[in-house]
């Protein structure tokens, strides 16, 4: 049961690409070395001292966190400081660290469908879509004959992929017609005569940016001197990856039923989950945010969610939340924590490693007491 650190990098990124990060961000490899043998992977929200001893004691040689060690730059990673203390602690018990942060939020499935699937939310969506992958369809007029030659060269420049299938089009057959003039080689037709023939419109779609790799393969084959095409582009359609997840409960429940649900199915904090508005209001849509939510705010309203579940909500914005929203405000660590198994069981599936999750609770926040008045 070994795998190659570089091997399980490329695993992990390739379920949380590291182009999908917020630009402020900091994720992938943070310490370790490509050519280092992992057998054993700690899954953790927070890279902080007390995970780190935990990834020693379980003999991990990776450790996977949700937060970044280092979001702004350092000059120094001496163990004089906490951050430098968990560098140093990391190289010396041979375990690297991985950061999957913003690329984990947007990802399908990613944290907010794990926080989603332990409250037990079904027709689960992005809250906040990110748009699909912009496509441009490519409309040409080909003689039937070479209709076939143009197809194959344009599906091999990755026109015609639609999900599982490739080579996907639309032949319609009608007339064509032209006139050559006078400096024209026509491949058909007499200079200076109207020639009508069979032509096949042939439709397909393809990644906007394949558009040029696309054109060109199809000029190179066409037979025409001037081959007549349309490329246009398809409206956007929001896609499955984004921020934040919305969906139903299996059935209706109270703001103070939910909230009890909630702090049931999420692991223990000491801050427990909190509510705001009238305790008996119904909940049937909920939206769920894993970590900070505060700016989805406006999008949960909008979603037609009753409730919004996240973590760090503000006084004067869950105050002002827009249109009657129930808010429900977890422990940032809790939100985020379902996450973890989902990612560890993604990547057992994927490599010859052992994983575990870190049940140790990192959110700051350890003693609560509600007033003795209240
Ligand atoms: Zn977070």
């Amino acid at each position: 049961m070994t795998a190659s650190l570089a091997d399980v990098v490329e695993i992990l990124e390739d379920l949380y690409p590291p182009s999908w990060a917020e630009s402020w961000d900091a994720v992938g490899l943070v310490v370790g070395d490509p050519d280092a043998q992992v057998r054993r992977v700690l899954f953790a929200v927070d890279p902080v001292d007390r995970v780190v001893a935990e990834a020693a004691d379980r003999g991990a040689d990776l450790l996977v966190t949700h937060h970044p060690l280092y979001l702004r730059g350092t000059t120094s990673v001496a163990a004089t400081s906490p951050k430098g203390r968990v560098v140093h602690r990391l190289i010396s018990g041979r375990c690297g660290l991985f950061v999957a942060h913003t690329n984990a939020d947007v990802a399908a499935p990613g944290v907010s469908d794990a926080l989603a699937a332990v409250l037990g939310l079904v027709d689960v969506v992005p809250l906040q879509p990110l748009p699909a992958e912009p496509l441009d369809k490519l409309v040409v007029f080909v003689p039937v004959a070479d209709a076939d030659k143009v197809l194959a060269a344009v599906t091999a420049a990755g026109a015609g992929a639609l999900g599982d299938y490739d080579q996907c089009a639309w032949r319609t057959t009608g007339e064509g017609m032209f006139r050559p003039l006078a400096g024209a080689a026509p491949s058909v037709g007499t200079i200076g005569e109207v020639t009508r023939l069979e032509e096949t419109r042939l439709e397909t779609v393809l990644p906007r940016g394949r558009r040029g790799a696309v054109v060109r393969a199809m000029l190179a084959v066409h037979p025409y001197e001037e081959p007549a095409y349309d490329v246009l582009e398809l409206a956007s359609l929001p896609g499955d990856r984004g921020l934040g997840r919305v969906g139903r409960l299996p059935e209706p429940v109270t703001v103070e039923e939910l909230t009890r649900h909630a702090a049931a199915v999420l692991p223990a904090t000491a801050s427990g989950v909190r509510a705001s508005g009238d305790p008996l209001r119904v909940v049937e849509t909920l939206a769920v945010c894993g970590g900070a939510g505060d700016s989805l705010l406006e999008q949960a309203a909008r979603s037609g969610a009753d409730a919004f579940l996240t973590a760090d909500l503000r006084h004067h914005s869950a105050s002002e939340a827009p249109g009657g929203l129930a808010l429900l405000d977890a422990a940032h660590w809790a939100t985020e924590w379902p996450w973890l198994a989902d990612a560890a069981a993604r990547l057992a599936a994927a490599a010859t490693v052992d994983t575990a999750v870190s049940t140790l609770v990192t959110d700051p926040w350890t003693t609560h007491s509600r007033s003795p008045h209240a």
